[in-house]
């Protein structure tokens, strides 16, 4: 079995809250929300990290982003905020890149 927790979920090893799934991407919600919505959307193919993308996942990147739209779109959100956390310093703890989705409340600036 994978290390990587996200791995697990997209083979069905691990439980989580799926919120939309296709060849490319998967959306979960967020185990620990930060916010009334939290869902996270990341791609099927392990990637560690934004670091670690080329050019051939520029449309995969653009999926991720596009589908967290149609997400917020969906639950009718009035705004919301996108973070990929990348690298350590970035507050990436979780190594499968994945995009935050927060909503529902209030965003502030700047982000802790
Ligand atoms: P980051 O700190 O940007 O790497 O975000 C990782 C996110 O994954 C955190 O918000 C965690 O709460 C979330 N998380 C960790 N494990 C799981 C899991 N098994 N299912 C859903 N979300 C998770
Ligand atoms: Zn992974």
């Amino acid at each position: 079995m994978t290390a990587c927790i996200f791995c697990q979920i997209i083979a069905g090893e691990a439980p989580a809250r799926i919120v939309y799934r296709d060849d490319g991407v998967i959306a979960i919600h967020d185990i620990m929300p930060q916010a009334p919505t939290h869902i996270l959307i990341l791609p099927v193919r392990h990637i560690t990290s934004l670091m670690e993308t080329q050019a051939r996942d520029t449309a995969l990147l653009g999926e991720m982003c596009s589908r967290a739209v149609s997400i917020a779109r969906e639950l009718g959100l009035p705004g919301y905020r996108l973070v990929i956390n990348t690298g350590a310093q970035g507050g990436q703890t979780v190594g499968h890149v994945h995009l935050h989705l927060l909503g529902g409340r209030q965003m502030t600036w700047p982000p802790g």
